[in-house]
């Protein structure tokens, strides 16, 4: 980060590595032509040992939520039971998109900052009708939880297994490790401007062979969002529509950076991140909102304490150049978040959380200094991973250097 760039610590868009935002300056291409079918290439394949998948995926240009959209419509016949598992507004918004589409959906709430719980999945499938489809969250970026996926996912493939498993791992996907096939997921979302380092305006969604089947009969209406247009076009080196070509262009680079350091650096440096964050904010004072077994990789939601006046605060934290994210829904200024995905290093963690420990001294808060960055930087240390975190930002910055 240099001084005049702020540190911009919300869970996406994130801020992006030099490469990546050169590469989205780049003049335009035919893309209808083989040097955009060669790139497309590039990013399918690089992309799928992140999913964990030998399905086929496809590369939409739309917000996250057009590929959450994909994944219901492509899927499901107006009237199918859904299971609409939330724990958060994002698993509300999932459970809302198939409702529009005439979904008959039940909602499973689960109390925001928890993780849904498999085995009240298992009973809530059992005891309902014949669902067609399970609705879930792999992290719900609203509170900063990530969900047991592949403990949820085998609860409703034990107790329906013809229900499709649709996931939003929007905010996960490309941060920690990910297996849809072995997990038994039939479709997965991600988002371009998430763990992929580059800017908003892409979405992939990979399904299974089953959820492809599905998408035969499917009668919810769909045109743009078609998937097996995407995927037949794909065969071809192309997108059915125009895509963002300069956010595919990023994508591609984001790609790069990201298998030169590794998926295991990469999911490493997102361990010390995060480790890094929590230790700091509880060393500063704030109680973290959600439950210690499940608290999130790429995101720390941490409580706004009582008697503390958050805008107040946070414009003092702004005017230092620390872009932090408020709390959504119920949760507006209730909560703040820390993102931590994407190319987030641990010095930049350690640069936010210096800075509100700085502000905290001067609102007169309880604080002792250098807490903050003590507790970071001890907890960055000690994450399992800091070993291969700093190894693989070592290959980063090299490979980076080399673009
Ligand atoms: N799902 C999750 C978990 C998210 O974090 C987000 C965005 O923050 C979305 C869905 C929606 O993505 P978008 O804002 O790109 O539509």
């Amino acid at each position: 980060m240099t001084r005049f760039e702020p540190n911009l610590r919300i869970p996406g868009p994130t801020g992006l590595p030099p490469s990546v935002r050169e590469a989205g300056g780049r003049q335009m291409i035919n893309h209808r032509g083989p040097e955009f079918a060669a790139m497309l290439g590039r990013i399918l394949e690089g992309m799928r040992p992140f999913f964990g998948t030998s399905s086929d995926l496809a590369m939409l240009s739309c917000a996250g939520t057009g590929g959450l959209e994909a994944a219901v419509v492509n899927t499901l016949s107006p009237g199918d039971r859904v299971l609409g598992v939330s724990i958060g507004s994002f698993g509300d918004r999932f459970a809302q998109i198939a409702s529009a589409y005439g979904a008959d959906v039940t909602r499973l709430e689960v109390e925001w900052g928890k993780a849904a719980d498999p085995v009240a999945i298992a009973a809530a499938v059992r005891a309902g009708p014949s669902y067609r489809a399970v609705l879930l969250t792999h992290n719900e970026t609203s509170t900063g939880v990530m969900n047991p996926i592949p403990d949820l996912v085998a609860a409703v493939r034990a107790s329906a297994p013809d229900a499709l498993v649709l996931v939003d791992s929007v905010s996960g996907l490309g941060a920690v490790p990910f297996e849809m096939d072995a997990w038994g997921i039939d479709v997965v979302v991600t988002g371009s401007q998430k763990a992929w380092m580059a800017a908003p305006g892409l979405a992939m969604v990979a399904a299974s062979p089953r959820a492809w089947a599905a998408m035969e009969t499917a009668r919810m209406p769909r045109y743009y969002l078609d998937l097996r247009m995407h995927r037949d076009a794909h065969a071809g080196g192309q997108t059915p529509w125009t895509p963002a070509i300069a956010v595919v262009y990023q994508v591609d680079e984001g790609l790069r950076l990201m298998h030169a350091e590794t998926a295991a650096g990469i999911f490493a440096r997102h361990e010390a991140c995060a480790a890094a964050a929590r230790a700091g904010l509880e060393a500063l004072g704030f109680e973290l909102f959600a439950d210690p077994a499940v608290r999130s990789k790429t995101v720390t939601a941490a409580v706004v304490p009582d008697g503390l006046d958050w805008k107040a605060f946070n414009g003092e934290i702004r005017r230092r150049g620390l872009i932090l994210a408020g709390g959504q829904g119920k949760l507006s200024g209730r909560i703040f978040r820390m993102g931590h995905l994407g190319s987030v290093t641990v010095g930049e963690i350690i640069d936010a959380l210096a800075t509100i420990e700085e502000v905290s001294l001067a609102a007169g808060r309880d604080v002792v200094p250098g807490a903050g960055v003590a507790a970071g930087q001890r907890a960055a240390l000690e994450s399992a991973g800091v070993a291969a975190a700093v190894a693989s930002a070592a290959v980063a910055s090299a490979a980076a250097a080399g673009a």
